[in-house]
């Protein structure tokens, strides 16, 4: 099949025409960057004062990495580098201690953003005949909005239902014809378990086709998915530092996600050494965000594990590709497509007095859902004949969880000594789910 393109020119460009490119707008972003709190000394530090000091792209290796700590530092807009007026949207995610990372666009960043998802979209061979129902949340999550605006603009029919509900989800889906989902991989199992149960057989949908992300799953999940609903699976790989989705995406020939050079530098490093690694091999993706007017993101450190795929993609597009994330390099748990830092939890419970020293956090599965339960060591005190203190303890540390992580977890006191204490450094989180 012929490909399609949303921006042929761009999407075919020459390795010498997006080299060039790369480093206009990086000394653009470089000298945007230089005006801001953060930026401004870290640059001038590493010896870079102004545009001109990048000279070619091996330059940008003079430039320190940022990370997600130095986002919350930089808290609440220390990198911001356009006038509060020109700012039109915020979005954040969590951050590693309940300080939350902020990402703020201009109309112009949003603009790109959404041209960014239209060309992924297009990409997948989707066009203004498709009705794509939207699974992922609004809000100040990117997963929602942005992906809704790249769909729009490709000119697709958006059904903007938010995660969750099977029932609800069905029933759309059938309803209006949905041809096209946007969901987490577990989500996609979850709802093809229940569907059986809400009176749904794959005759009463006409659905062609996911774009499945924002948590790791194999090769093996994708075939799953496509198996149970006779459908193709793109992956779908974004964070929401770098915008959202539409970083990188698959195309038709579904082997490795597109990531889009002329938004992005890409650099994978070793995840020890921080030196470059050869294409093929794994390392850490770092991303430097090249035209976002309102807040420029230099040398990202994404956590995110991955490998240059080397060899050019039949489609014609000449952006290099990813391959499929394989973890990442810190503790950051995804759970039902939630990001959730350990310490996040450890923060909330150590906060109330009534409770003990030793948690436990443990991730299981529960059908193709993720569960989260968070055990907690309360004083012998806590433990008298009347329960109703317990209970309403129970019910406080649940409810400062929810508030702080977004996710509702089983909460489960017990007495002190119970659970187990490791020598050395302890293991507060045990994740038994399968790797989907
Ligand atoms: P957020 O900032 O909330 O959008 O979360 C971004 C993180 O979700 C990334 O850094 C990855 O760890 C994860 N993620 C997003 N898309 C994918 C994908 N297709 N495969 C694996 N992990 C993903
Ligand atoms: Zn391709």
């Amino acid at each position: 099949m012929a490909a399609r393109y949303w921006n042929e020119a761009v999407e075919t460009m020459g390795r010498p025409d997006i080299e060039a490119l790369q480093l206009s707008l990086l000394r653009q972003a470089v000298g945007r960057a230089l005006t801001t709190p953060f930026y401004g000394p870290r640059l001038e530090a590493a010896g870079i004062s102004g545009p001109s000091d990048i000279r070619s792209l091996a330059d940008l290796r003079r430039i320190p990495f940022t990370t997600k700590d130095d986002l919350r530092q930089a808290f609440p807009f220390g990198m911001l580098a356009a006038e509060r007026r020109e700012v039109v949207r915020m979005h954040a995610s969590s951050g590693t201690t309940g300080v939350p990372t902020v990402i703020y666009l201009t109309a112009a960043d949003v603009e790109r953003w959404t041209d960014y998802v239209a060309r992924s979209l297009v990409a997948t061979g989707a066009d203004s005949s498709d009705v794509l129902q939207n699974m992922m949340t609004y809000g100040l999550f990117t997963g929602g909005l942005g992906l809704h605006y790249g769909a729009e603009r490709v000119g697709m029919m958006v059904i903007p239902a938010g995660p969750g509900n099977t029932a609800r989800q069905l029933k759309l889906m059938k309803d209006f014809g949905t041809t096209t989902v946007h969901a987490t991989p577990s989500f996609m199992l979850h709802l093809h378990s229940k569907m059986a149960e809400e009176g749904y057989g794959l005759g009463d949908l006409r659905l062609k086709r996911a774009f499945c992300g924002a948590e790791p799953y194999s090769e093996d999940a994708r075939r799953k998915i496509e198996a149970l609903f006779g459908i193709e699976v793109f992956n779908s790989y974004g964070l929401s530092e770098m915008n959202g989705p539409g970083v990188a995406f698959e195309c038709e020939r579904r082997d490795g996600m597109h990531l889009w050079e002329d938004g992005y530098i890409l650099e994978i490093v070793d995840r020890d050494s921080f030196e470059p690694v050869p294409d093929g091999e794994r390392g850490e993706i770092v991303l430097t965000i090249l035209c976002r007017e309102a807040m420029p993101l230099l040398r990202y450190r994404t956590k995110d594990l991955s490998a240059v795929c080397p060899e050019p993609c039949p489609c014609g597009r000449t952006h290099r590709r990813i391959a499929r994330i394989t973890g990442r390099t810190d503790d950051m748990l995804i759970i039902n497509g939630i990001n959730v830092f350990p310490s996040q939890i450890e923060e909330v419970i150590m906060a109330m007095p009534e409770v003990g020293n030793n948690y436990l956090i443990l991730v299981q599965k529960e059908g193709a859902l993720d569960r989260l339960t968070v055990k907690v060591e309360v004083g012998p005190s806590s433990f008298a004949d009347d329960s109703r203190p317990l209970n309403a303890l129970r019910d406080r540390i649940r409810s400062r969880l929810q508030a702080s992580i977004s996710l509702n977890p089983r909460v489960e006191l017990h007495e002190p000594g119970v659970l187990p204490v490791s020598e050395g450094k302890a293991k507060r989180v045990v994740d038994e789910r399968p790797k989907l």
